[in-house]
C-alpha cells in the first residue's frame, strides 16, 4: 500500500483521538511506519526527531530488542491469564515487587490497570472507599486543578481540569472541585514566582474551607503538569500545598503518569519535589509505551485499611497485570536501572538540555523557556517586551508545530506553549539537533506571523 492508500482508508474508517475528524479528513494524515532510537520515519521516507517520545511515554527510545524479546518469551510461556479469583502469575508478582522497591518507602502495594485513565478511575474508587472504611463517609470531595490532565475516561476527564472536555459528554462525576494551577507565566506574572506559588496553596486552603474540611477526601495533581503545557510549579508551591493537606488530613494523589520513570531525573516526580503521596497513578513510561499498562501505587495508609477492613474490593480489569505487558514493563525497569538512565537525566542530560533550551529564551518569539529533567516548554509571545500573547485566532502554536514537523521535529503545541518531552536516551548531539530545529521553526513562525524584532520595535 502507498501513502495515499493509507490516507484514503484512514479518512474513510478511522476516528482519531483528540481530533477534529472533518478537518483531519481534509488535510490527511502522516503515516508513521517505523522508528529507531529517538527517530520516527514516515511512509515517504522522512526522518523525524521525536521530541515528544510518542505521547510522553517512549522513555527508552524505539527499537529496543530486549523489550521485544521479553514480550515474545512471555507470549510463548503464558500469553494471558487474569489475577482475579485467587490466581496470579510470575510477571505480575515480579513487577509489583519491583515497583514497590522503586517507589518511595511508604508505598508497598500495586493495583494494576491498562492505562493512565483507568488508574485514575481506580484512584477515585479507592479514595472514597478508604474514607468510608475510616468512618468518614462525608469525605467525598476530590480537589483537582484547572488545566490538569488525568485521562479521558469519564472519571479521568472529570478529575482533569480541561474545560473543553467537561463541555462534551457531561455531566461530570459529582464531587470533584477544581482549584488554580501553579502556572506562573500564564497567570501569575504580576507577582514573584515565590508569592504566586504560595497564593495557589492559599487558594487550595480556601477551597477546602468552602467545601468544609470534613468533606474533602483528596487532592490530585501532576508534580509537573504535562498535557497542560509542561507547567513547572514555583519552588514555593509544593511545600505550601503539602502543609495545607496535612493540616486538614487530606490524601495526596500524585499523578505520575508522565513524571514517573525518569522524566524529571528521579524515578518519580514525587522524589524530585519531596512529596509523600498516598496514591500514585502511573502508566506511559512504565513500559516505555511498548505495550499498554498502568497501575496505582498504593501507600501503606490506604493499602492497610483496604486490606484489613475492606472485604472484597469490587473493582478490576480483564487486563489488570496482563502478563505480556507486565513482562515488558519489568524488562523496561531493569534496563532503566542497569543503564542508569534516570541518573543520567538528572546529572547530565537534564542540565545539558536546560543550557541549550535556555538559549532559545533570547528568540524574539519566546517569552519564557523552561525545563526540568527532560521536559521543557517555550511560551510564544507576540511582543517580547510586554509579554503580550498572540491573538488566539492566529494559532501561533500550531503554526510553529507544523514548521517543526515539516523540518523533521515533533514538538507539540498546547495553545501557544511549545512542549518537548524527548526519549530519555537522547544524546547531546541529538539535543543540539532538537534545539536547532526548534530555533528554525521559531524563525519561520516569526516570519509567518510578521513578528518584528524587539530591536526594531524599540
Ligand atoms: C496521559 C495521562 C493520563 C492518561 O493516560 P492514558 O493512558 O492516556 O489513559 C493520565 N494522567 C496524566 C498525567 C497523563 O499525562
Amino acid at each position: 500500500m502507498q501513502t495515499q492508500d493509507y490516507q484514503a482508508l484512514d479518512r474513510q474508517h478511522h476516528l482519531h483521538p483528540f481530533t477534529d475528524f472533518k478537518s483531519l479528513g481534509e488535510e490527511g494524515t502522516r503515516v508513521i511506519t517505523h522508528a529507531d532510537g529517538v527517530y520516527i520515519y514516515d511512509s515517504q521516507g522522512n526522518q523525524i526527531l521525536d521530541g515528544m517520545a510518542g505521547l510522553w511515554c517512549v522513555n527508552l527510545g524505539y527499537g529496543r530488542q530486549e523489550l521485544v524479546d521479553a514480550a515474545t518469551e512471555q507470549m510463548q510461556q503464558l500469553p494471558y491469564y487474569n489475577n482475579f479469583f485467587k490466581t496470579t502469575h510470575p510477571p505480575a508478582v515480579k513487577l509489583a515487587a519491583k515497583l514497590s522497591e522503586l517507589a518511595p518507602e511508604h508505598i508497598n502495594h500495586v493495583f494494576f490497570t491498562g492505562s493512565g485513565s483507568e488508574s485514575n478511575d481506580t484512584v477515585l474508587r479507592m479514595v472514597r472507599r478508604y474514607w468510608a472504611l475510616k468512618g468518614k463517609p462525608g469525605k467525598q470531595w476530590i480537589i483537582s486543578r484547572e488545566n490538569g490532565y488525568h485521562g479521558s475516561t469519564v472519571a479521568g476527564m472529570s478529575l482533569g481540569g480541561m474545560a473543553p472536555m467537561h463541555d462534551q459528554g457531561g455531566p461530570c462525576v459529582p464531587g470533584i472541585a477544581h482549584t488554580c494551577q501553579p502556572y506562573w507565566f500564564g497567570e501569575g506574572r504580576d507577582m514573584s514566582q515565590e508569592a504566586f506559588g504560595k497564593q495557589c496553596a492559599q487558594a487550595l486552603e480556601d477551597q477546602i474551607l468552602a467545601l468544609g474540611e470534613d468533606n474533602v477526601a483528596a487532592f490530585i495533581a501532576e508534580p509537573v503538569q504535562g498535557a497542560g503545557g509542561a507547567i513547572i510549579p514555583p519552588d514555593s508551591y509544593w511545600p505550601a500545598v503539602q502543609e495545607v493537606l496535612a493540616k486538614y488530613d487530606i490524601l495526596l494523589i500524585a499523578d505520575e503518569v508522565i513524571c514517573g520513570f525518569g522524566r524529571l531525573g528521579e524515578w518519580f516526580g514525587s522524589n524530585h519535589y519531596g512529596l509523600k503521596p498516598d496514591l500514585m497513578p502511573i502508566a506511559k513510561g512504565l513500559s516505555s509505551g511498548y505495550l499498554p499498562i498502568g497501575a496505582v501505587l498504593v501507600g501503606d495508609r490506604v493499602a492497610d485499611t483496604l486490606i484489613e477492613d475492606g472485604g472484597e474490593f469490587f473493582h478490576g480489569f480483564t487486563y489488570s497485570g496482563h502478563p505480556v505487558c507486565a513482562a515488558v514493563a519489568l524488562k523496561n525497569l531493569e534496563l532503566l536501572e542497569s543503564e542508569r538512565v534516570v541518573e543520567k537525566v538528572r546529572d547530565d542530560l537534564g542540565p545539558y538540555l536546560a543550557k541549550r533550551w535556555q538559549a532559545l529564551a533570547e528568540h524574539p518569539l519566546v517569552g519564557e523557556a523552561r525545563s526540568l529533567g527532560l521536559i521543557g516548554a517555550l511560551e510564544l509571545v507576540a511582543n517580547k517586551r510586554t509579554g503580550e500573547r498572540f491573538d488566539k485566532a492566529l494559532s501561533a502554536g500550531n503554526v510553529c508545530r507544523d514548521f517543526c514537523f515539516e523540518n523533521g521535529l515533533v514538538m507539540r503545541s498546547v495553545g501557544d506553549t511549545m512542549v518537548i518531552s524527548p526519549p530519555l536516551i537522547i544524546t547531546h548531539s541529538e539535543i543540539d539537533e532538537l534545539v536547532s530545529k526548534a530555533r528554525l521553526a521559531l524563525d519561520k513562525t516569526a516570519e509567518a506571523l510578521a513578528v518584528t524584532h524587539p530591536m526594531e520595535s524599540a
